[in-house]
């Protein structure tokens, strides 16, 4: 948040609403800063030779605007009004055109404006003020976030390699690109609230869409780049205002006609973004507005692949060794075992390895509560199709952007268009053994928390056969607990298309999208470490 005030000096600036026009005063200085009075924003121009108490002119941000006159000129309209005694309150607009030395003080000028006029006037709880503090509770975001996880992330998203990793998911950004264009009745004439902008991209899908007016709302550095991108598109930014703040936070002055936002983690849920996106939704969307995208859905089914397994099993082997150095290390090989099981894989995987239709649970971001979101439970129950071994659960997403004109499907399905999110596997300790036909029954049961992710815990069962199911059944069942946030990227591994009459033959293709592996990796989620010997793989 801007707290030192802005300088900017040897402006030029007329106040050209006044009767007759004012003669323009050169080589001033236009000061962002609060009010030392009122601690609310404000421009001060001051006129050369003059000191700083005594501004020629002065704006209240809170109602200004700004618009772009030229390449150096600004002309800034505020509202102002009079009382004088016995006679009506007038209100009026006063107009101030500013012309600023060169084009990159144009456009810092621009920022500095956006900003104070934005980010000081939506003061967070305990910001200091030089008139003081603003003291309201914790937003929700805090309240739920810890600090330093908070940090992390939007240190993340503050880079641009991060922001660029997400456009070049071709996927991904052409079904968006796709849902705004072929939705334009959704868009032409409205207001659009952008929920977590990043680069600003689809704020300029839906100005292009003949959006009315866009507020992009982004909570890291990245809002400066995105004011960047929009001002350097000038005929859809002037339709664009960048707001840096977190969307429990921010305010708007007006209700917006349709929410677009990309708030889609791993297994969905991962980095719990769906929450900001229903809490935006309450905050800005007028009653009956559009959500784009609209549902998801997690979608999930058993799987078998003993290449992963037995590649996870081994990892563990190095605690096997009695004499490492001398030392026995066997005794850590059970939680090495366990700790390479509570990692979830993130790779794309060929649906063959599917051992039944997959089952799916809805989310709707529409009428959703956010508290719905701290704790997901899904009951599982599927038939498998063939005589195998059971090695988890896979889990991939879809969302549908219900569109009036159009609906439109982003997928991460396996066996589709990879994505950036891939799929997401959780491999049990202990594989079920089933036969054709068999009822595999359990539970995903995914609990939130404070580092922005959620502890999964899979229950998976299946009769015995043989001689105990004549008797009723003995069931086997295999529990896991699994760390979302820590997953096994298994990028650059041989994938495991093979099924076992496939292994003589030759290896499938890769099912890897184009662009550097490592950038996918990086483009995955943020505030995970990457384990570097796995660059050791295909490609
Ligand atoms: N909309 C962009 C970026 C999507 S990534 C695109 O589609 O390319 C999600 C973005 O949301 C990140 O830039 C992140 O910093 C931002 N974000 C996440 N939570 C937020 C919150 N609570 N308030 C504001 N921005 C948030």
């Amino acid at each position: 948040m801007a707290s030192s005030p802005d300088l900017f000096p040897n402006v030029a600036f007329s106040d050209v609403s006044a009767a007759p026009a004012a003669p323009a005063a050169d080589g001033a200085t236009a000061a962002f800063g609060l009010g030392a009075a009122t601690g609310a924003p404000r421009l001060s121009l001051v006129k050369a030779g003059k000191a700083e108490a005594e501004p020629t002119v002065e704006i209240d941000l809170a109602d200004a605007q700004v618009f772009k006159l030229g390449p150096r000129e600004w002309l800034c309209v505020c509202d102002e009004s009079e009382a004088k005694a016995g006679v009506e309150e007038k209100s009026f607009s006063r107009a101030i055109k500013v012309v600023l030395r060169t084009e990159a003080e144009s456009k810092a000028f621009s920022l500095a404006f956006q900003r104070w006029k934005h980010q000081v006037i939506s003061g967070k709880a305990g910001e200091r003020l030089e008139n003081g503090s603003i003291i309201a509770s914790k937003s929700k975001f805090d309240t739920k976030i810890e600090a330093s996880s908070a940090r992390m992330y939007f240190h993340y998203y503050g880079q641009l390699l991060h922001q660029q990793n997400m456009l070049q998911d071709f996927v991904r950004t052409g079904t968006y690109y796709a849902a705004v264009m072929e939705n334009r009745s959704d868009f032409e004439g409205r207001v659009v609230v952008d929920v977590g902008a990043g680069s600003g991209i689809l704020s300029l899908f839906a100005a292009q869409a003949g959006a009315r007016h866009v507020y992009a709302v982004e909570a890291s550095e990245m809002a400066e780049h995105a004011q960047r991108l929009i001002s350097g598109n000038p005929s859809l930014g002037q339709r664009i205002t960048v707001i840096k703040g977190k969307v429990e936070e921010v305010e708007l002055p007006e209700k917006a006609d349709i929410l677009i936002s990309e708030p889609m983690g791993t297994l969905l849920v991962n980095e719990r973004m769906l929450e900001s996106y229903v809490i935006a939704r309450d905050r800005f969307l007028a009653p009956d507005g559009k959500m784009f995208p609209t549902t998801g859905r997690i979608h999930m089914a058993p799987f078998s692949d003993e290449y992963l397994y037995v590649e996870m099993a081994n990892k563990a082997l190095f605690w096997q060794q009695h004499n490492f150095f001398g030392v026995d290390l066997t005794p850590l090989h059970g939680s090495a075992f366990q700790g390479y099981f509570s990692q979830p894989v993130v790779d794309a995987f060929d649906p063959r390895l599917l051992i039944s239709p997959p089952t799916y649970h809805t989310l709707d971001f529409t009428s959703m509560k956010e508290e719905e979101l701290y704790e997901i439970d899904i009951p599982l129950s599927f038939v498998a199709s063939v005589g195998t071994r059971v090695h988890g659960l896979a889990c991939w997403f879809d969302v549908l952007f219900n569109g009036s004109t159009v609906q439109r499907w982003l997928s991460t399905a396996p066996g589709s268009p990879t994505t950036h999110w891939y799929q997401l596997r959780c491999v049990l300790s202990q594989p079920l053994y089933v036969m054709a036909g068999q009822e595999i029954t359990g539970r995903l049961h995914l609990v939130a928390h404070s580092s922005q992710s959620y502890t999964i815990y899979l229950t998976m069962s299946a009769k015995m056969w043989g001689v105990g199911a004549e008797q009723g059944g003995i069931l086997q069942t295999s529990t896991g607990k699994l760390e979302l946030k820590e997953p096994y990227y298994r990028l650059s591994q041989p994938q495991s298309y093979m099924l076992p009459q496939d292994q003589q033959q030759q290896q499938l293709p890769s099912l890897q999208p184009q662009g550097s592996e490592q950038q996918m990796q990086e483009g995955l989620s943020p505030g995970i470490t990457i384990d570097q010997d796995q660059d050791c793989g295909l490609n």
